[in-house]
């Protein structure tokens, strides 16, 4: 089993101000959450630039992924380093998704760029229902959801600042290896849970 934050943010985000450096650095040290997806707002470039520098450590794993901001609300696609081809409609995110064998998740579905309802017909293979930076009335709208379509919940802090992250997990049970996580993912082996850190919840 392995314990992931499966949203997170470096400074190549316009919005966020984490160094990829403190998360490679805290996610050596923290003594349970060993893997981090990092899905910066349309870019790669933190991704390509936090796993230069994780490079040299072996117990850690970095899930490549971005969060891209599609007309309809924002998709997490993890699994590859690369961003699909605009137009950005959360149909051709995720037929590009499904093409590259990557893995896609409605990012916060009822928070502001949330996708919605709209998560109920486009085909994401999971649903955040723990985001570390939604209020909990958010978080269980999303929960109630994935459990009505019958896909798994996962969990991601969300994190812009280097206070936030890890603050929600996501157990998942599978290795410490890219694709056997996100294939346990699709498969519903999976449980979220919080650190208890959060200023949410
Ligand atoms: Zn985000």
């Amino acid at each position: 089993m392995i314990c992931a934050d499966l949203h997170v943010h470096t400074s190549y985000s316009p919005d966020a101000s984490i160094n990829p450096k403190t998360i490679v650095d805290q996610l050596y040290a923290h003594p349970f959450i060993k893997a981090a997806a990092i899905t910066d707002h349309n870019t790669v470039e933190g991704y390509n630039k936090a796993r230069e520098l994780a490079s040299v450590y072996e117990d850690i794993l970095l899930i490549p992924g971005a969060e891209v901001s599609t007309v309809n609300g924002d998709v997490i696609v993890l699994g590859i380093a690369e961003l699909p081809p605009k137009p950005w409609t959360v149909k051709n995110v995720i037929n590009f998704a499904k093409e590259k064998g990557a893995l896609t998740i409605a990012a916060h579905p009822y928070r502001a760029f949330g996708l919605g309802d709209l998560t109920r017909k486009c085909g994401v293979d999971a649903i955040e229902v723990l985001n570390g930076a939604s209020l909990p009335n958010v978080n269980k709208l999303a929960e109630n959801l994935a459990r009505e379509m019958h896909l798994p919940g996962v969990a991601g802090s969300d994190a812009h600042q280097a206070n936030d992250l890890w603050t929600v997990y996501t157990e998942i049970q599978a290795s410490s290896d890219v694709d056997e996580i996100l294939r346990a993912i699709k498969n519903g082996l999976v449980k979220v849970a919080s650190t208890g850190t959060s200023r949410r919840f």
